[in-house]
């Protein structure tokens, strides 16, 4: 008796000109070994976790056999990678196709690791088992603290070396999906594409994310209007919660507002604007502070690669594109504020607000305060053993905030309840996930991981247990450092 799979794959991209994909499959793996597998996604997914588990279905998330219904291709995409504008795609993944779920979601099923395609240039189109590890472990923290983000089903261990600067554990990630479509996917359209291509892709974003888009008004300037509004919402998320994504690079860009390309990412500990993790971000472009200016600067390439369609007359697409990519940066500021009030226990909004927030940070980046130990600290109302305790300016900026807080006709235990789930108390801090990653690839403890992974997907304050998670990190004696292309 075969167990149902579950897998109900579609494959509505295919459908699109035949410039926007190769068809290509994942390349076999020696030994495909299961590291961790999503049992709470694969649910929703539909799919049946006890058939992932088998032999077949672990050949499935390594690439060696194919799942009914599957038309495996690799996306073209372009990009500007550092500001610097080349050609792309899919070097080392394959989509396998969109899982129609059983609430009627359409997902991207995507393998990543997968072996070379024709988008590969010099690579080799395959993963280390680290860099996807920490792909699963922030890809679903993020999922935790309900920002939009790609997802994780599955990490496989390859049983096949891959070749960096030494020879480290192979790996394929299974990654989850709104979509692939990048803003770079739109740059690749216009830069290589006929009109008629660029709309193709156009129109399909709009059914696939945008539908509630009236398409007999200008849709291509609402669809632009649309994917703004959900940068703008994206990147306040990050801020909010100090995740620096590392590579904001325009094919690391979703139009549906996810993030994804989990690379050199890292979350904040100290509070410092301009904190960098990645190790070639030399200039720090991409660092917590940029990540506004970056997102809108990218929105303006997605504009650019729209201009053809937004109007007949250039002259008056140019002014679209750029009246609605100036709406950017006021969403995004709302929205960041917005999140910064309940982040302190604000219901509404007074016009010293922004210079009450704007305060606090500032102490805590002069007195190198960490960014979610603070406000965890300040929901508690246990300043005892943060930085700030004691120091006069800071308690000149309490008493501040405790008399607005009395403005507010909100009892202490309601406004305890906003910051307790505004502010994350757990979050993958770099030595835990350090940690877990060097237990699991050299020792092959998933134990330390699979901990994490449990404390990170219940992160609010309000949360009992796993007390070890909340502590501030340990000193280090060096700036922490991400890697990417792994
Ligand atoms: P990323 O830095 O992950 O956004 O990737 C940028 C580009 O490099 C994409 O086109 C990837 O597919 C490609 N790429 C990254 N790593 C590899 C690899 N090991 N082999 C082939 N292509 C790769
Ligand atoms: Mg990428
Ligand atoms: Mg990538």
């Amino acid at each position: 008796l075969k167990i149902k799979t579950g897998w109900n794959l579609d494959n509505s991209y295919t459908n699109l000109p035949e410039i926007f994909y190769r068809k290509i499959y994942p390349v076999p793996v020696r030994s495909p070994y299961m590291i961790v597998l999503n049992n709470t996604l694969a649910k929703t997914l539909g799919l049946n976790i006890e058939e992932l588990n088998s032999q077949d279905g672990v050949f499935t998330l390594a690439g060696n056999s194919i799942p009914e219904g599957s038309i495996p291709i690799a996306q073209a995409y372009s990009g500007h990678q550092f500001s610097h504008f080349t050609m792309l795609g899919d070097g080392r993944a394959v989509l396998l196709g969109e899982q129609i779920t059983p609430d009627n979601k359409r997902l991207d099923i995507q393998l990543k690791g997968s072996g070379i395609t024709p988008f590969s240039r010099g690579g080799d189109g395959r993963a280390a088992l680290g860099p996807m590890l920490r792909e699963y472990i922030i890809s679903e923290s993020m999922n935790s603290f309900k920002i939009p983000t790609t997802r994780s089903l599955a990490v496989v261990e390859t049983g096949e070396p891959v070749y960096r600067e030494t020879a480290l554990k192979g790996a394929v990630l299974t990654r989850v999906a709104s979509s692939h479509i990048r803003v770079g996917t739109f740059q690749y359209a216009a830069n290589w594409g006929s009109e008629d291509d660029l709309r193709a892709l156009a129109d399909y974003t709009i059914n696939r994310h945008f539908s509630y888009i009236n398409k007999d008004k200008e849709k291509y300037l609402l669809l632009l209007e649309e994917i703004i509004k959900r940068q703008a919402s994206l990147i306040s998320k990050w801020q909010l919660v100090g995740f620096i994504h590392g590579v904001m690079n325009t094919d690391n860009m979703s139009v549906s507002g996810e993030t994804i390309d989990y690379g050199p990412c890292a979350f904040m500990d100290t509070y410092d604007p301009d904190t960098v993790f990645s190790s070639i971000d030399t200039a720090g472009r991409y660092s917590y502070k940029n990540q506004p200016k970056i997102g809108e600067w990218n929105l303006l390439r997605l504009a650019e690669a729209l201009i053809s369609i937004l109007h007949d007359d250039e002259e008056t697409a140019v002014k679209m594109a750029q009246d609605a990519v100036s709406k950017f940066y006021v969403l995004f500021i709302n929205n960041y504020y917005e999140g910064m009030r309940a982040k302190i226990g604000l219901f509404n909004e007074e016009k010293d607000d922004v210079s009450l927030i704007n305060s606090l940070l500032d102490l805590m980046r002069r007195y190198e305060a960490d960014y979610t130990y603070t406000f965890n600290a300040l929901t508690e109302n246990k300043l005892e053993d943060t930085i700030l305790h004691g120091n006069s300016e800071f308690m000149n900026w309490y008493n501040t905030w405790q008399a607005r807080l009395l403005k507010q006709q909100r009892t202490k235990e309601e406004t305890k309840q906003l910051m307790r789930s505004s502010n994350p108390s757990i979050i993958p801090r770099n030595y835990l996930v350090e940690n877990a990653l060097n237990e699991a690839i050299h020792n092959e403890n998933y134990s330390v991981m699979n901990n994490l992974l449990s404390a990170v997907s219940n992160p609010y304050s309000d949360n009992k247990e796993y007390e070890e998670y909340k502590k501030l990190p340990p000193p280090t004696a060096c700036p922490y450092r991400t890697f990417c292309g792994t």
